[in-house]
């Protein structure tokens, strides 16, 4: 089997805690991956090109920011296309939600 794709829950935290959520999602979760944890996760890649994409998931990713900004940057660094898989919940306004995404203009492929 070919694999296509790494999936990384960057927390288990969410905004909200839907009852379908295979993830078990909500505001009380705890575990949240640190920078050093991508970083040991893309260093057992050996090729790279072989994976299609890197996905940012929670639990929802945008609540730690920074360091999904960081990972995404490392990721596509390494050579992975990435994506990243949110509720959105920051996206308030059309303002704001230009905002959020402005530093991530032209780092995703999905
Ligand atoms: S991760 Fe998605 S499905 Fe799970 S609680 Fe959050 S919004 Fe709901």
């Amino acid at each position: 089997m070919e694999l296509n794709g790494i999936h990384l829950l960057l927390t288990y935290q969410c905004t909200f805690e839907c009852d379908h959520c295979f993830v078990w999602g909500s505001p009380w979760q705890t575990g949240t991956m640190t920078i050093a944890m991508i970083r040991k996760i893309l260093s057992q890649q050996k090729k790279p090109g072989l994976w299609n994409g890197f996905f940012f998931e929670g639990g929802e990713p945008f609540l730690y920011y920074q360091v999904m900004l960081a990972g995404i940057t490392e990721a596509l660094n390494f050579g992975f296309k990435v994506g990243i898989v949110t509720n959105s919940y920051w996206a308030t306004s059309e303002e704001d939600a230009l905002l959020w995404m402005s530093p991530l203009v032209g780092k995703f492929i999905i």
